[in-house]
């Protein structure tokens, strides 16, 4: 299943409320990963999950394009704003499939609290390449094919039985190393992503967060960067395309 294209080929009765139900909420990149054979959180029986939806929500291209240089406040409260409208929809989400009879926890936005991750800390990026919605880059975030990296991801795990996309299995990156070259803490090792390749392979994740705080403390206590998302030729190829996010027009 995936977004617009699973509405003919989910037959089942949850999967057409739930395409119902991503309609109503203008998610148009979403779909649902079999996460068999992954440790995902547990719910407060002791129980994991077998499936997560995974959905992605875009940010404001004007924004992102403006933080080639580094981030900045529209950047910031921008990063904000997507992160709670995905908070929101995953709450809502998960109670609308609890009320259909399954189980269902939301993972938060970004940002875990120490509460969350005792109940399991759980890649987005894993749930969606499983769903299908894209490959990890060299700047270790998921790259969608709509959006490309200009997106904050949702992630809500169930046990509802639907059918899942064909995950993603290999990066589109090519020869490009832009993100690698535009990294001003010199964090992301230039490894090209393929499934089970552990993060630290991508990024050297102290380096990047050392530099955050060291640099753009005043933003979200320097949880924020962007540089390596802002420069990738999969977002910037936005800035071509007639925008269908109602904050570019
Ligand atoms: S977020 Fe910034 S510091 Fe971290 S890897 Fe990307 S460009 Fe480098
Ligand atoms: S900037 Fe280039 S190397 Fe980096 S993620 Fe985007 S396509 Fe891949």
């Amino acid at each position: 299943m995936q977004g617009e294209n699973s509405v003919s080929v989910a037959s089942e009765h949850v999967a057409s409320w739930l395409t119902a139900w991503m309609q109503a909420e203008e998610i148009v990149l979403w779909g649902a990963a079999d996460l068999s054979g992954f440790s995902t959180p547990k719910d407060n029986a002791g129980q994991g999950f077998p499936r997560a939806l995974a959905w992605a929500v875009p940010m404001s291209r004007l924004v992102m394009a403006g933080i080639q240089g580094g981030p900045n406040q529209a950047y910031a409260d921008e990063y904000g704003r997507v992160n709670r409208r995905i908070s929101e929809l995953a709450e809502k989400l998960a109670a609308e499939i609890r009320s259909g009879g399954f189980r269902a926890q939301p993972l938060a936005a970004s940002e875990r609290t120490d509460k969350e991750k005792i109940r399991g800390d759980f890649p987005h990026k894993t749930a969606a390449t499983r769903a299908g919605l894209g490959f990890i880059g060299r700047h270790c975030q998921l790259v969608t094919y709509k959006f490309g990296p200009w997106v904050r991801l949702g992630t809500v795990f169930t046990d509802a039985d639907l059918p899942c996309g064909p995950p993603v299995n290999r990066s589109f990156c090519g020869r490009c190393t832009r993100c690698v070259e535009a990294c001003p803490a010199g964090a992301l090792t230039g490894a090209a992503w393929e499934p089970g390749l552990p993060r630290e392979a991508i990024l050297n994740v102290q380096a990047c967060d050392h530099w955050k705080k060291a640099h753009y403390f005043q933003y979200h206590q320097g949880h924020n960067c962007g540089i390596c998302a802002a420069v990738c030729p999969y977002g910037l190829k936005l800035l071509k395309m007639k925008p269908d996010n109602p904050r570019d027009k």
